[in-house]
């Protein structure tokens, strides 16, 4: 994972001394010594996580990081204030500020590391919706990217506790920022993750003989619960779980005793992450089948043409056998529109779409190639069978009228182009020209007909 990280500090020292850590694991960093230089290299672009240092003169951490927040362009940039003095006050500002994280100087190498690559992590899942959301028009996205997350129910943590009164403690201290279930035995709490589901996992570690980190390799092992996000509270000097635990993929670790405020940071970020993880996976599906689909009809979209044509042109030109293509184009059709409005034109494409998908079969290809043009592709199909099949779509639109949906009826008809494969070296590009201006022959000659071009 590499990424840029800007460094903040007015001590040139201090900057060095984080970069020389981020460096030794692969980061790329960039610095600034005071505010209006991180905020000039921030609107520039290209900066993932910023690490920002609270006492600068002239412009405070808190004021960079509202200034930040406040600004479209560089609002989503993860920041994490590092604060010389481990003040609870001083973090409350921070958050008050927008920030997404703290550390506290003198830095410790381990919390860096896993801080950082946290941000890193949701930043890129960040990056990858805002991207889909500008290009698909993603409304779910968009929403959530502007922060519509936290206002839809309230996120459930899973608290894997044996200790009541510890428990008790960790509802208190997360108040209202989410729901708590508390189970105390780890097997319950690997069926409750993987049946009823939780937002995130909050392992903690204690003088139990059960070995917490073994409910976290099995979270991580089970289908149901692999992205699950996982936070582990330790102890003082249990340095080892906690590496041993980064192992296993946990996402994030509080050491004893909690402090609330930090508590509730980690935990909104990791929310956050399952809310973005969760949407990007939602909408990977999704458009994997928007973009092959057209939402009227139900056929396949011009874009699927496009990819599947090619090949299967290149297949029966290999393999020597007959390919056939035919474009129907419905007539007079924005007269319909025109006339009894663009909802019952909406209904004579749908209805045009199942008298065609019935008439061909179920290998030809067929797709709406654009507003009222719709394209079949037909293997294995010669010159004259292809006009066959042609003049009986052009028969079953024309014998019975389109029903419109306000009741009553109309008559419509369609023209038709048809053309073959000319082996050898037919170009896809010139097969489809042949078809179209064998449509254009058919409007030309009267519409309500079938024209096949001349091989
Ligand atoms: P021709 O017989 O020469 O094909 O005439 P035509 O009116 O069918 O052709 P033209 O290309 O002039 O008009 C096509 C119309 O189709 C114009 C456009 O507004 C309409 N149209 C395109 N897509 C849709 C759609 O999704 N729904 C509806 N209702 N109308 C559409
Ligand atoms: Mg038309
Ligand atoms: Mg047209």
């Amino acid at each position: 994972m590499t990424a840029r990280i800007l460094v903040v500090d007015d001590i040139p020292a201090n900057v060095k001394l984080l970069e020389v850590r981020l460096r030794a694991e692969y980061f790329e960093v960039l610095t600034a010594h005071g505010g209006a230089e991180a905020l000039e290299q921030c609107e520039n672009g290209a900066v993932d996580v910023v690490l920002l240092d609270v006492m600068m003169p002239e412009m405070d951490g808190f004021e960079v990081c509202r200034r930040l927040k406040a600004d479209p362009a560089t609002a989503h940039i993860p920041v994490v204030m590092v604060t010389a003095l481990d003040q609870a006050s001083d973090r409350v500002r921070g958050l008050q500020a927008g920030a997404d994280d703290f550390l506290t100087k003198p830095v410790d190498d381990l919390q860096l590391m896993t801080r950082v690559k946290n941000l890193v992590r949701l930043k890129s899942l960040t990056d990858e919706l805002r991207l889909r959301a500008a290009t698909t028009r993603d409304i779910g996205i968009a929403a959530m990217l502007r922060g519509a997350e936290e206002t839809d129910g309230r996120p459930l943590a899973l608290l894997v506790e044996p200790d009541a009164a510890a428990a008790r403690r960790f509802r208190r201290l997360v108040g209202t920022a989410c729901d708590v279930e508390v189970v105390a035995d780890p097997q319950a709490a690997l069926f409750f993750a993987a049946e009823k589901g939780c937002d995130c996992v909050v392992v903690a570690t204690g003088p139990s003989e059960h070995d917490p980190l073994r409910v976290v390799s099995q979270l991580r092992a089970l289908e149901r619960t692999r992205f699950v996000p996982i936070m582990l509270i330790v102890g003082e000097g249990e340095e080892g779980r906690i590496l041993r635990g980064l192992e296993l993929g946990i996402n994030d670790y509080l050491v004893r005793p909690l402090d609330g405020n930090e508590l509730v940071v980690r935990l909104r970020g990791q929310f956050r992450r399952k809310r973005y993880n969760d949407a990007l996976r939602a909408s990977v599906s999704q458009t994997l089948e928007f973009a092959v689909t057209d939402p009227l009809t139900g056929l396949h979209n011009r874009a699927y043409l496009d990819t599947h044509l090619k090949a299967l042109v290149a297949r029966a030109a290999d393999r020597g056998t007959a390919l056939s293509v035919m474009i129907a184009d419905i007539d007079r059709f924005k007269a319909i529109n025109d006339t009894h409005g663009h909802d019952a034109g909406d209904a004579v494409l749908r209805e045009f779409a199942a008298r065609l998908r019935a008439r061909i079969r179920g290998i030809d290809l067929v797709c709406r190639y654009g507003g009222e043009e719709f394209v079949v592709v037909m293997p294995e199909t010669p010159a004259g069978l292809a006009g066959i099949v042609a003049e009986r779509v052009r028969g079953a639109v024309a014998e019975r009228p389109f029903p419109l949906p306000g009741g009553g009826e109309i008559a419509v008809t369609v023209s038709l182009g048809v053309a073959s494969l000319t082996p050898p070296g037919d170009a896809v590009a010139a097969l489809m020209k042949r078809a179209d201006s064998a449509l254009y022959e058919a409007k030309n000659g009267g519409r309500n007909r079938v024209v096949a071009a001349a091989a």
